[in-house]
């Protein structure tokens, strides 16, 4: 038996870990720093939220407080904007430019904006093929049934899609959330590279978080066509 070796692994994805690692350790020195910057207006992240949703009519969205830091996202099932604490209820540079950043989302829900509906339809294919991809690939792989190895090769596939998809569908949010601090007069144009700054951090996560899941396909792949040259 011969997974190419740790070696081969380390090598295809130690610089997908280290670009994650440097991802996070961006997004969490921009959110600390510009969390103790206020805004001049003074508004919370939920204000600013509920502002931004009424000016693009969409009041029947719904805000809530959720826990866990960093952990906002909006729910396209209930409709609920979740914010959490540090944004919710803090008047901040990194407070408002999350908030409208997720309000971002619901906007792009509601005119059906096709990168995300196109990661909404997938979601069950992920979910089932992130499990099960790496399960029947290895299972294949031992046996040498290197025709269920490359299925789940391609069950896993649907989460490299899913996470590539991410980047246009969290760069449209980041670039609306811009436009409409500005627009709505919410944040002056002087605050606005706190914001840059914490949105292009966040931007950056997912592009590891993309570059993670496909340096694992090619490792599958890299297996799996030396495995089949060997046999
Ligand atoms: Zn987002």
């Amino acid at each position: 038996m011969n997974f190419g070796g740790y070696g081969l692994y380390l090598l295809i994805s130690l610089p997908a870990l280290l670009l994650g690692l440097y991802a996070q350790a961006k997004v969490q020195g921009s959110f600390n720093k510009y969390s103790r910057v206020r805004t001049s207006n003074g508004m919370t992240g939920a204000e600013v939220a509920r502002k931004v949703l009424d000016a693009n009519h969409l009041e029947s969205v719904q805000i809530e407080q959720t826990r866990g830091a960093l952990s906002d996202h909006y729910d396209p099932r209930s409709r609920i904007l979740r914010l959490s604490q540090a944004v919710y209820a803090t008047p901040s540079i990194a407070a408002a430019g999350i908030a409208a950043h997720e309000a971002g989302h619901a906007i792009q829900h509601s005119q059906n904006y096709g990168p995300l509906a196109l990661r909404s339809l997938i979601v069950p294919a992920v979910q089932l093929g992130s499990l099960l991809g790496p399960i029947v690939f290895m299972v294949g792989f031992l046996f040498q049934r290197y025709n269920l190895a490359l299925i789940g090769v391609l069950l896993f596939a649907a989460t490299a899609v899913f996470s590539i998809i991410t980047i246009p569908v969290e760069m449209d949010a980041s670039r609306r959330a811009k436009e409409l601090l500005t627009s709505t007069g919410i944040v002056y144009s002087g605050e606005m590279e706190g914001v840059n700054n914490v949105l292009d951090a966040a931007a950056l996560t997912y592009v590891a978080g993309a570059v993670q899941v496909l340096s694992t396909l090619v490792y599958y792949g890299l297996l799996l066509f030396g495995g089949r040259r060997r046999n």
